[in-house]
């Protein structure tokens, strides 16, 4: 309980000390910020249910709300419930990067029985040094079958591969944002909150893990995918110029380099994982 009770104006994000002032039992009046001069945080006073279409919608007013007038206590339990779903995805081979993955390591199936595999009109192909890492890939293939216990525990790697992404794409943005100008300091854990905010994005998969099937074409679930993909980059970069105040370029620059590390470390590690494992 060591942080610092600061509010955000949600209009132009300069501090105020409080969100409303008590005048007595029934009277309470919401303050006005000094800057701008308009109401610090209208928020407080909304439906849930419109502060929520407001964050779908992707207001900053609703972001700074959230990130710096509210507790959000709960957002561990959400960056939980998105990394399960994202290791769900990565798991049945049904997201992006499991697409990105069989069309550059050219794989034509998977275990779930539907291709991802994209016909490309440029020849891409992954740098020969990491060929080995799609053949770790490419193991469940083959060795699996239809042993329950390893599905399981090919869950957890996949958990922990998608950790180590994170981890990796939360210190690469953090690091970056720091050390050049940025005009906010943000604490870990309001990092943390504002990623696990960006982050809800990934529910937009949802619909084509739940209803895709092995007749939907590769190319649909493409689209899907990219048109999440590229709705979550925008989630992210309003996030993160709330929280850190930083230049336009450098915000989209940054986030680019932090989501490629990203992909870069889960495709890396979940091989290694497995080798561990000794599969
Ligand atoms: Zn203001």
């Amino acid at each position: 309980m060591t942080e610092k009770k600061e509010f955000k104006c949600v209009n132009c994000s300069v501090a105020a000390a409080a969100l409303y002032r008590n005048y007595g039992p029934s009277v309470l009046k919401l303050t006005k910020c000094e800057n701008c001069k308009g109401i610090v945080d209208k928020y407080i006073e909304y439906d849930p249910v419109i502060v929520v279409i407001d964050l779908v919608l992707m207001s900053r007013e609703a972001q700074r709300h959230i990130i710096y007038n509210t507790e959000f206590k709960s957002y561990w339990k959400l960056l939980i419930i998105l990394m399960l779903l994202e290791t769900y995805g990565v798991w049945r081979s049904d997201s992006l990067f499991s697409i990105a993955l069989s069309t550059l390591c050219d794989f034509h199936h998977n275990t779930t029985g539907h291709s991802t595999h994209v016909a490309l009109p440029i020849n891409l192909s992954i740098p020969e040094p990491w060929r080995t890492d799609c053949s770790g890939w490419a193991h469940t293939d083959k060795d699996i079958g239809s042993d329950l216990f390893i599905w399981e525990k090919d869950f957890y790697v996949q958990f922990l591969s998608i950790l180590a992404g994170i981890v990796m794409f939360i210190s690469t943005v953090h690091i970056m944002m720091n050390s050049f100008y940025t005009l906010n300091e943000a604490p870990l854990k309001r990092v943390l909150k504002s990623f696990s905010l960006a982050n809800v994005s990934l529910l937009f998969c949802i619909p084509m893990l739940v209803w895709g099937n092995s007749d939907t074409p590769p190319e649909t679930r493409l689209y899907h995918y990219l048109l999440v993909q590229a709705y979550s980059f925008v989630a992210f970069y309003n996030v993160f110029r709330v929280l850190y105040a930083g230049p336009r370029a450098l915000t989209v620059l940054v986030l680019l380099l932090s989501t490629g590390l990203k992909h870069l470390t889960t495709f890396h590690v979940t091989p290694a994982l497995r080798n561990v494992m000794q599969w």
